[in-house]
């Protein structure tokens, strides 16, 4: 049997022999998908749009992989996983401070806005009052007043509609990722003052991309909407009092239910029936012009759940977050169109608890 030319930097055989001999005798399977990665994290260094701190973070992972030698399917989708994070990282900060910007923006509108709705009252008070002095005033006055009213009612409306679209996503309509994120700070520190159960289920849908690569954008935006829908609804039955349940649209496609106090025991249940009722939902897409021109098609959504108990090891709502979104990334290696939990106390951290049906 021929033996495996010897690899020199200046040897005699071609670069890619030269590189496939290196991957080889560093244990990196022949497998197209890992040598892909492999070389991808090797070049890197090359690749003029990323930063510094990005190279050296891919070089990081390169110089792991090889190190470790875990070239399993989960390490293989870590790797990709911590690589993107480092990639988008920049993004999301100046995403979050264009979010924070437009929200001051948005609250100045509503100061101002309630200190007009305050002249506006005044200036009834006076009007009416000065109105009602003169003859006939008493007939005038109320007209006056029933004008005044409208207005109000009118600048009431407005500033509702400012607060939704300083808490609201703009699509969906449930609350935007800030207002999750303050949600979920409040809830921890209530879980640590009262000990109430706290549950967190992320949702992601399935295969979007391919959707969205199919219909399109406009399509895809119809199923956000949707899928929404599904969230809101199942929500209604819960105990919305005292502020301890959030429907949330976490990212893109990505959802999020916050539930806090005793009905965070129920949490389960009621994902599932969302899920499911998402899973038998036939969707019909229309055109511009509002023809039908698909009908029955089916989306799925994928579900990860970690609860916060009394006696929970971590303390903050990253440890939380960070749980869901392993229990999700479980469900989708399990085959999607299902829910998993995480369960610190069992023989597996992560379970699925259903599959699609
Ligand atoms: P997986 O089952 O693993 O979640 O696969 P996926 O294709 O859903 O996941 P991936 O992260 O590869 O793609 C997410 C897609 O979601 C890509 C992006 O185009 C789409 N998406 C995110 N936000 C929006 C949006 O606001 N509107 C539309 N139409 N699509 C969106
Ligand atoms: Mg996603
Ligand atoms: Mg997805």
């Amino acid at each position: 049997m021929k033996s495996s030319p010897p690899c020199l930097h200046d040897c005699v055989w071609s670069t890619k022999d030269c590189l496939h001999n290196m991957l080889d005798n560093a244990g990196v399977p022949r497998d197209a998908k890992w040598r892909s990665l492999i070389v991808y994290l090797r070049g890197i260094a090359d690749l003029p749009h990323l930063t510094d701190h990005q190279k050296t973070h891919a070089q990081r992972l390169f110089t792991q992989a090889l190190a470790q030698k875990d070239f399993s399917e989960a390490r293989f989708a870590q790797i990709l996983e911590e690589y993107h994070a480092s990639i988008t990282e920049s993004y999301r900060k100046t995403i979050d401070e264009l979010v924070r910007e437009a929200s001051a923006v948005v609250k100045g509108f509503q100061d101002m806005l309630t200190s007009r709705y305050g002249d506006l009252e005044q200036l009834e008070e006076t009007t009416v009052q000065t109105v009602g002095e003169i003859q006939d005033g008493p007939a005038v006055a109320h007209q006056l007043r029933q004008a005044f009213g409208k207005l109000k009612n009118a600048m009431e409306s407005d500033l509702r509609s400012l607060e939704d679209m300083a808490h609201r996503d703009g699509l969906t309509g449930l609350f935007n990722r800030r207002s999750f994120d303050r949600f979920m700070s409040e809830s921890v520190i209530r879980w640590q003052e009262e000990q109430q159960p706290l549950t967190l289920a992320l949702f992601d849908i399935d295969h979007f991309k391919v959707f969205n690569d199919k219909y399109g954008h406009r399509v895809g935006d119809q199923v956000l909407t949707v899928v929404a829908g599904h969230i809101q609804h199942a929500l209604q039955v819960v105990d919305q009092r005292e502020n301890r349940v959030i429907g949330a649209r976490y990212g893109g496609e990505e959802f999020a239910v916050v539930i806090s106090g005793p009905a965070a025991v129920r949490c389960t249940k009621l994902v599932e029936g969302i899920r499911e009722s998402i899973h038998s939902y036939s969707f019909l897409v229309r055109d511009t012009n509002g023809n039908i021109m698909e009908r029955g098609l089916r989306v799925s959504v994928s579900c990860g759940i970690a609860s916060m108990w009394p006696g929970w090891p971590g303390s903050h709502a990253e440890n939380l977050i960070e749980s869901a979104d392993k229990a999700l990334y479980f469900a989708k290696g399990d085959g999607r169109d299902r829910s998993a939990i995480f369960d610190p106390t069992g023989d597996q951290p992560y379970r699925t608890i259903s599959e699609g049906k």
